[in-house]
């Protein structure tokens, strides 16, 4: 059930960043995107930097 609404919460947030990708979990920025250039980067493999969250879908 939390991860249903989880999901649900992030489908509802406007997407007004763009490209960029937040971690589900912390909500810090994970990747922020300028066209193909990419300034910010805090997956390590396919986790979260921060919290170690395995974010889904983005590689
Ligand atoms: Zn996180």
């Amino acid at each position: 059930m939390q991860k249903g609404i989880r999901y649900v919460y992030v489908d509802n947030v406007p997407d007004h960043e763009g490209n960029n990708t937040y971690c589900h979990n912390c909500k810090k920025l994970l990747i922020e995107r300028h066209g193909y250039y990419i300034p910010t980067y805090n997956i390590v493999g396919n986790k979260c930097k921060f919290c170690n969250t395995v974010i889904p879908g983005v590689w």
